[in-house]
Formats: C-alpha cells, structure tokens, sequence
C-alpha cells in the first residue's frame, strides 16, 4: 500500500490527521476503515504507522502505532540537473527520478534550452512540479520528497556543484565510460542533462573548468529525458542502493 504524507509538527500527542483528497483516497479508493493500519512519512526521512481511529470522505484520525528512519532512501546524494525541456518531459522526468531516489532536481537555462519567462510562470511551475513530486513519493513508498530547486542559470549551477565528490556532465562527443566509478570522499554526484538541442562545446569546456567530468551514456543519441532517467538509474546503480549492497 502506498506511503501518506503527513506533516511532522502536526502530530500531536501521538495523533495525526489526514484531510482532504487523501481522506478521500484512503475511504473511498482503499476502503480503509477503523483499527486498520496505515504507512505514513514525513517527506524528511521518518515513516511512521498509524492506526485508524475515525475515517470519513473529508478527514482520517490515526494513532501513530511507530515511528522509525526510513528503509526506502539511498545513501547517495544524488541531485540531477537537466537543461529546461517543453513542460511535460519535465513532468514525466519527476516522476522518474522520484523512484530513483534523486535527492535533488534543478531545472536550469542555458543555450539552447527551452525559455520560461515571467516570475509568475516559474512560481506556477514550481508549485505543480512539487506536487507532482509529492503524487510520486506516495506511490514508490520514498520517505523524502525531491528538493526541488527554482530554475537556475548555467554559471549557478556549475558554483553550486563545488561540494560534490562526482560531478558529472553527460556529453554525446564524450568517450569516457561510466563504469569503474566508485563512491566518493563524501558519496554526493551532480549530473549535467543537455536540451534536446544539446551542451554548446563551449558549455562543456565551462563545466570541465569547474571540475566536472564529460562521460557517455554509448553510441546512441538518447533524448534529453530518457538521457536524464537513464543516468539516474545507473549513477544509483555504480554508487548508491540500485545494485543490492
Ligand atoms: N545535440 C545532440 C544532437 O542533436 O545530436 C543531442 C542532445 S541530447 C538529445 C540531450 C542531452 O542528453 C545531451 O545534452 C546529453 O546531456 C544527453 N545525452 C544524450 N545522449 C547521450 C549520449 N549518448 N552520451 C552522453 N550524453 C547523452
């Protein structure tokens, strides 16, 4: 059964309540009902089971039975960058990089990327790709919500990268293999996804001068999101919890 979020300063005195489309999932979709058992997670690491005391369409009261850290998150600091793309192959990248166990997303702009002017529109983008975040952390059972940044420029991106032990850009000119990587010092991995209409050579001369890495993904030319979740599942795979250690 699917995870519910809940916010951690909300319980009070071992209780919670879940309102809203969730109550309603919970009655109407899983037919919970009172003295069933329910998963819940705070979005920060803690997951906790509760008990159903009263349930209707509009709000759950729940005993919380435990609490315990999370078995579901990677020891990977994984934060993926990818280039602003049309809005619902950022969507569906979410979603991906939710089941994961990316803990990190920022949207960035650069040369040939996809513009999204207008303070206004970046706040209203922001609001749904959270909440699309949210809709995917429930369903693969995670217990911390992607942080997901506002969209930045190139030259932020490559400052904000400095702390990573791995920084990796992804390049189709590159002839450097992923294979053989090994945890880092501090096991932290930033990866660079280009626009559809890919890196300019000079962008990647920038990000090798800040320390980055250029490693292919093979011979083929992948679109910029089968890029973005292919790289995930394999950098989780060489460095994180996707290989069974
Ligand atoms: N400019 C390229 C072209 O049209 O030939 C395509 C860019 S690709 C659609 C978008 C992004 O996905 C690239 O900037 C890169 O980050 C990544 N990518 C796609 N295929 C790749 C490969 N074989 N190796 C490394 N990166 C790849």
């Amino acid at each position: 059964m699917q995870k519910f979020l809940i916010n951690k300063e909300a319980i009070d005195a071992g209780k919670a309540v879940i309102h809203g489309q969730d109550a309603k999932h919970i009655c109407k979709v899983l037919r919970l009902k009172p003295q069933d058992t329910i998963s819940m997670t705070d979005g920060h690491g803690t997951d906790y089971t509760g008990r159903i005391d009263k349930a209707s369409f509009e709000c759950v009261d729940i005993s919380i039975l435990s609490e315990n850290k999370s078995l579901t998150e990677s020891n990977l600091d994984l934060t993926l960058c990818t280039a602003m793309l049309k809005h619902n192959k950022m969507d569906e990248i979410i979603k991906q990089i939710t089941q994961l166990g990316v803990t990190r997303w920022i949207p960035f702009y650069c040369k040939r990327s996809i513009p999204l002017s207008g303070q206004k529109k970046e706040k209203k983008q922001l609001d749904r790709w959270r909440t699309i975040a949210k809709e995917s952390l429930k369903q693969c059972r995670r217990s911390c919500l992607v942080d997901i940044m506002p969209p930045m420029d190139f030259q932020q991106v490559l400052a904000f990268s400095k702390v990573y032990s791995h920084r990796i850009a992804f390049w189709e000119s590159s002839d450097r293999p992923l294979a053989g990587m090994v945890p880092g010092e501090n096991n932290k991995a930033v990866v660079l996804i280009g626009p559809e209409g890919g890196f300019e050579k000079k962008e990647i001369e920038l990000a090798v001068e800040s320390g980055f890495i250029s490693y292919s993904l093979g011979p083929r030319i992948l679109r910029a999101e089968t890029a973005a979740v292919s790289a995930c599942g394999l950098i989780q795979y060489l460095l994180g919890d996707m290989g069974g250690r």
